[in-house]
């Protein structure tokens, strides 16, 4: 848990979430300002800052991410998807705790802007 870390805070019941999936080291829920249809964050419970500080010792855990958002995305409907990590401020990372975006439901243009 660190503190001013909104997404710690989810974590820890001290912000409401629209939770799609909870284990003892993932949470899914939706994003609040969705960019599509479907539209979903999975992040460990432990605090990472980002992709660039993942180190071999999250090996699993993000392998466990990608996996339950894969499972997520089957339940929510949607079989065709893009999933995005974000890094640092200038790749649009907001929220400076790990976590892998999950949106569906419509066509999406390549390369983002
Ligand atoms: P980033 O821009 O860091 O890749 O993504 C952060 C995401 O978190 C954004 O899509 C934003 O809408 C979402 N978000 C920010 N604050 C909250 C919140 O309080 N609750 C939920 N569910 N999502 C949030
Ligand atoms: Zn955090």
């Amino acid at each position: 848990m660190e503190t001013n870390c909104l997404f710690c805070k989810i974590i820890a019941g001290e912000i409401p979430a629209d939770k799609l999936y909870e284990d003892d080291e993932i949470l899914a829920f939706r994003d609040i300002a969705p960019q599509a249809p479907v539209h979903f964050l999975v992040i460990p419970k432990k605090h990472i800052k980002g992709p660039a500080a993942v180190t071999s010792e999250d090996d699993k855990l993000i392998g466990k991410i990608m996996r339950i958002g894969n499972e997520l995305a089957a339940k929510e409907g949607i079989d065709q998807y893009r999933v995005v990590f974000n890094n640092g401020e200038q790749a649009g990372q907001s929220v400076f705790h790990i976590h892998m975006h999950i949106l569906g439901g419509r066509s999406m243009q390549w390369p983002p802007g």
